[in-house]
């Protein structure tokens, strides 16, 4: 049974009679009708399932606590992540209960980071496809291809050319774990239908020569397509979404820093989409921003920001910053100085050789600086933001002289994997005497220090995305704006409570993901309507009618 069947059968299933319903075998592996041993006996009965099954029956709970209890037995993250996706292609509304209500300790092993892990060998334990493949030897046919996808109302795609996979660089067709994860956490997280989810993998080949060398690597093995040769890929493929799900938002994931600012500026006002390593980052990493502030009781107009890190990331959160100064009334001029950047090259200063557009916009006059550490000496930020991949960074010298310089200084370490991460959560507290407002890309444990619980925020894209999309979904916005991000990390910085702040917690806890994933998506579909961009009629109650359409991992009944 492959995710084709499961969709196809599923999809029309939502609406079938008892009588159409597949029975037999056919049930049992179809993932998306399947309960496996929660099968009532008038459902065994009608299904002709009798004898298919071992004769106990379970409800969903005691289903749940088998596969937590499996989970938990599993040593390596790997096995965990291996488990949960043939739970995923088994029995698809057990899989969202299980994640759903144990989000905080299942989305580091469905995501970041054992998802970074799991792409590395993801030829190395492929069990089922999950999503769709278009690559570079299909170029002139991509619309063909991608109607052999049974479900015809796909409503997000989230795509990927697999370039730069997390921090971990080019994974070529074994990215395809990324667009999965990052569908599953849609549903999980924010209600969207598995049904409207579509991940796609764009192979353009690799160059990753150990990949290549890989006899277990699933893509191309070829070099990647550039110039013109890839864009004419990527443009087939917009040109067949358009033409096939015209509802559909496009979601560029993990492309390279060289291709994802010019696909976003190609088709974020042509069609429905963004990227989420700029703009679901640069909102994410915002909201921590305005709920540090919040702890420090400082204003926005008070930040001077120094970045690690000089690409999407950094960009995207720069951007936002940038946005929300200006919304509080300093000028465009005024905020871009407030932003500083490192990248492999030094201090992003003016004059400096090759900057491209968008370093050139925060080149601003200063002498070179020697070091990471130097710059923090020289312009004493309020916050450093770590996006460089590199691990380690943010030494104990860099935090001790944040931590001179201001009594709450903002440390976050924002690479992925946890290994990349620019400090953990403990040298930050341990190295600024347990002042730092710390935030992480991947998540970090409780740190105690001197008698105190600290609890760090992990800046995850997934307090922003799928609310974001749920919202544009309802809406069938034609567009995603800029200021629905900015909406979004607004919203998502007012759900931390004082109890959170208390705890050094930035971010709400990701148990309460889904009602906060609600509250974005109302924001972000109401302003939709207000820039005139939704399609669809605005109903009388938005908070309702978007609640309502969120999916809930149940069982149906079948008799
Ligand atoms: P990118 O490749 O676009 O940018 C990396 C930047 O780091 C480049 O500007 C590069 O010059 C710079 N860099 C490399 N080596 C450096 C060095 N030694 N010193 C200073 N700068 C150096 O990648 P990206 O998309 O911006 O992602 C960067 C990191 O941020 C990744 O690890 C990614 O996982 C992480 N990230 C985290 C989140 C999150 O936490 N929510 C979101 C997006 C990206």
């Amino acid at each position: 049974m492959t995710v084709f069947e499961n969709a196809l059968s599923t999809h029309t299933g939502i609406a079938l009679s008892v009588e159409e319903l597949p029975t037999g075998c056919a049930i049992i592996n179809n993932p998306r009708l399947n309960k496996g041993m929660a099968f009532t006996l008038e459902e065994r009965d009608v299904l002709n399932l009798r004898g298919l099954l071992p004769p106990r029956i379970y409800a969903q709970d005691d289903q749940m606590q088998r596969i937590l209890r499996r989970v938990r037995d599993l040593a390596s993250p790997l096995d965990q992540f291996v488990y949960l996706m043939a739970l995923h292609n088994r029995n698809e509304t057990l899989f969202y209960r299980t994640i759903i209500e144990n989000l905080e300790e299942l989305m580091p092993i469905i995501y970041t980071p054992t998802v970074g892990y799991a792409c590395q060998k993801y030829g190395h334990i492929f069990q089922d496809p999950q999503g769709i493949y278009l690559s570079a030897a299909d170029k002139g046919d991509i619309k063909n291809l991608l109607q052999n996808w049974p479900i015809k109302d796909v409503r997000v795609i989230v795509v990927t050319d697999g370039e730069r996979i997390l921090g971990l660089g080019d994974l070529g067709a074994f990215g395809m774990g990324i667009p999965v994860g990052k569908l599953s956490l849609y549903t999980a997280c924010a209600g969207v239908l598995p049904d409207h989810c579509l991940p796609v993998l764009l192979d353009v080949g690799t160059n990753n020569q150990k990949l290549l060398d890989d006899p277990f690597y699933t893509g191309l093995p070829q070099a990647r397509l550039t110039g013109e040769a890839y864009d004419a890929l990527v443009e087939e493929f917009i040109q067949a979404v358009q033409a096939l799900y015209p509802h559909a938002l496009v979601q560029f994931e993990d492309f390279a820093n060289h291709n994802a600012f010019r696909m976003l500026e190609k088709y974020q006002d042509r069609i429905c989409s963004f990227n989420d390593d700029i703009q679901g980052t640069g909102s994410v990493a915002l909201a921590g921003l305005y709920a540090a502030l919040r702890i420090s009781r400082k204003s926005i107009a008070e930040q001077k920001v120094l970045f690690m890190g000089a690409g999407e990331a950094g960009m995207g959160i720069a951007h936002m910053i940038c946005t929300a100064m200006i919304a509080e009334g300093m000028s465009e001029t005024e905020a871009l100085k407030r932003c500083w950047f490192v990248d492999s090259r030094g201090l992003v200063i003016a004059g400096r050789d090759g900057l491209n557009k968008h370093k050139a916009l925060y080149a601003h006059e200063h002498p070179p600086a020697e070091s990471f550490l130097q710059a923090v000496h020289d312009l004493k930020p309020t916050a450093i933001i770590g996006v460089s991949g590199q691990a380690g960074s943010f030494t104990s010298e860099v935090l001790e002289a944040m931590a001179t310089y201001h009594e709450r200084p903002v440390i976050f370490a924002l690479s992925n994997p946890t290994s990349k991460a620019e400090c953990t959560a403990e040298q930050a507290y341990k190295h600024t005497e347990g002042r730092a407002i710390f935030a992480s890309g991947s998540p970090f444990a409780p740190v105690d220090y001197k008698g105190r619980q600290f609890v760090p925020g992990q800046g995850n894209n997934a307090y922003i995305f799928p609310g974001v999309g749920l919202g544009v979904i309802a809406a069938q916005s034609t567009r995603v704006t800029d200021q629905m991000f900015f909406i979004a990390a607004k919203t998502l910085s007012e759900q931390v409570s004082e109890t959170d702040l208390e705890k050094g917690r930035i971010y709400p806890a990701l148990s309460s993901i889904r009602a906060v994933s609600l509250q974005i998506a109302v924001a972000v579909a109401q302003l939709a309507y207000e820039q005139g961009l939704a399609s669809a009629a605005k109903p009388d109650d938005l908070l309702a009618d978007i609640q309502q359409r969120m999916y809930e991992p149940h069982y149906r009944s079948y008799v």
